[in-house]
């Protein structure tokens, strides 16, 4: 068992998996602003575990913070370990109109992130990667040697990252893991986390749960003429409590590993489903109808991001187990008890 940092810990991919880490037994320590979450969503991390976490809140380019957390574990006999570095930014369409912040958050946040891992000898470090460095790719399935080419600047952020945290494997003595995910979506069965999005969703399923729950009226299906099988777009959807136990098996296996490890690793079910796919999958596994129109395509949107997961099973051991009924029926489990996600109703 680790003692672990986790930024960014109280988000909809952080709070599960930290729910994952403690229920693993290690010991946790959460850095997050709350500018995207809610301190709420680590009471109930806590709640559903039954173990205590030691939550900070704070930016993680600052770089006070960092040594002070830092500081204060080694100093207390229990120096971290390990990090998962979930905190940054995720808008693509924030990320054109404001470039520079996100390479301001995501990548200047990392690195002053690494800077306090090395002053303190803490060198093992898991990484939020994307699926969209891919850009547009025309040939499937991706695996991680398929060339990148991030079209936005939150792809090409993480991407930058990526690329440092290569750079300072092949200086030896580092251990880093970029997990490049798909679409996670759903939430832990207890319908206690999920996913809160700040205003209109962006993506797809938050946008489903919030029709279903009548904080919307209608789904507007972007474009239904690209070269799929229905004509929707194809993604691959996949469980955030999958997604949450990646996470734990690639620090456990960080953590095992006696020499330096530089790996990237695609993170999805290898089974893309379309729009439609998932709008009737909803319905089916709730009962409950989604009304929708179909629209113009969203500018920037790809027609098809489909995983190859084998290097994960390789490596890890791990493959995504939920189905998409389960994923229906878990994010509806969150949405239906939460509404308003984490506010109160007005
Ligand atoms: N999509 C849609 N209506 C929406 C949101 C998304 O039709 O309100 C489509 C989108 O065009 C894409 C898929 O759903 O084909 C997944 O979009 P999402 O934004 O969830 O993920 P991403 O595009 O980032 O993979």
């Amino acid at each position: 068992m680790a003692r672990l940092l986790i930024t960014g810990g109280a988000g909809f991919i952080g709070s599960h998996t930290c729910v994952v880490l403690l229920e693993a037994g290690h010991e946790l320590l959460v850095l997050d602003d709350f500018s995207n979450s809610s301190p709420v969503a680590l009471d109930r991390v806590q709640e559903l575990s039954g173990r205590s976490l030691q939550g900070i809140e704070g930016d993680v380019r600052d770089a006070a913070v960092l040594e002070q957390l830092f500081a204060n574990a080694a100093s207390a006999g229990a120096p971290i370990e390990a990090v998962i570095h979930f905190a940054g930014l995720k808008a693509v369409v924030e990320s054109v109109v404001d470039p520079l912040h996100y390479w301001d958050v995501n990548v200047s946040g990392t690195r002053a992130l690494l800077s306090a891992m090395e002053t303190h000898g803490c060198r093992s470090l898991v990484f939020s990667s994307t699926s969209t460095v891919y850009g547009e790719p025309d040939s499937f399935p991706l695996t991680e040697t398929t060339p990148t080419d991030p079209i936005h600047p939150y792809a090409q952020t993480k991407l930058a990252v990526e690329q440092m945290l290569s750079a300072l494997a092949s200086t030896g003595d580092w251990r880093v893991a970029s997990l490049r995910y798909f679409n996670p979506v759903g939430a832990h069965p207890s319908g206690r986390i999920g996913e809160d999005p700040l205003g209109i969703p962006n993506n797809l399923f938050p946008f489903i749960t919030q029709i279903a729950a009548g904080r919307l009226e209608k789904l507007r299906v972007f474009g239904d003429d690209y070269p799929t099988p229905d004509g929707t777009g194809i993604r691959d959807y996949l469980h955030v409590m999958d997604l949450a136990e990646a996470h734990a098996a690639a620090v456990d296996h960080l953590l095992q590993s006696d020499a330096p490890l530089s790996l990237t690793l695609n993170l999805g079910t290898g089974q893309g489903l379309s729009v439609l796919d998932v709008v009737h999958g909803f319905e089916a596994a709730t009962g409950i109808t989604i009304p929708y129109e179909v629209v113009e395509r969203r500018p920037g949107d790809v027609p098809k991001l489909e995983a190859c997961p084998k290097q994960a099973a390789n490596v890890l051991g791990w493959s995504a187990k939920r189905s998409l009924a389960d994923m229906c029926r878990d994010g509806w489990a969150w949405q239906s008890a939460n509404p308003q996600g984490y506010r109160e109703a007005p």
